[in-house]
């Protein structure tokens, strides 16, 4: 079976994202998920968590990196704690199933051949950041569970952003909300 497919940036942006690491800034946010240094700057704060629309991953790599930062042998309760990020628009590296949902982490680039080909077609496009390729439907990622097609677990244009009840209600129960770059406004789509 042949479709045309519309083939976004999702591959040369998860390329670029996997050669980035965590600057400055990731560091410092992933730091205030670990309780002895929220103590610091938060003597009464019993929790923080770090909301971002970012699907780089950059944010967990952080968390992870400061992790093993930390010495081996500290108390678990001073590693950064995972739970306190939430990814609201994704990560370019989950492959969500578009039939169940199921979902698993994969930073392999490209994630088959065909969308390595299809790459190869759109890294000297520039114009618009989209192309139509031809693609065969038989050669994208498909469901390990189900076998329906799989596709990026970001969130598209029009789509909810994850976890929005449990979003909402951290924001209603914070004492101070940090909001760092971003006018939190979307551009409405054409
Ligand atoms: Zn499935």
């Amino acid at each position: 079976m042949r479709s045309v497919f519309c083939m976004s940036t999702h591959s040369f942006s998860a390329r670029r994202a996997l050669q980035a690491q965590p600057n400055a800034a990731h560091m410092l946010l992933a730091k205030l998920s670990v309780p002895k240094y929220l103590k610091i700057v938060a003597p009464a704060a019993k929790s923080f968590h770090l909301i971002t629309q970012n699907v780089d991953g950059l944010s967990v790599a952080a968390a992870k990196s400061l992790d093993c930062q930390l010495s081996s042998n500290q108390a678990r309760s001073n590693y950064a704690r995972a739970d306190s990020i939430i990814q609201m628009h994704g990560s370019l590296f989950d492959i969500r199933c578009t039939n169940c949902g199921h979902t698993v982490q994969d930073h392999s680039n490209p994630l088959c051949p065909s969308l390595g080909t299809a790459d190869s077609l759109v890294d000297n496009y520039v114009d618009a950041g989209l192309k139509q390729v031809n693609l065969d439907v038989e050669d994208l990622p498909r469901c390990s569970l189900c076998g329906a097609l799989a596709r990026p677990g970001v969130v598209w244009f029009d789509e909810k952003p994850y976890e929005l009840d449990k979003i909402n209600g951290l924001i209603f129960k914070a004492d101070l909300c940090l909001v760092i770059g971003t006018s939190s406004t979307v551009r409405a789509g054409g």
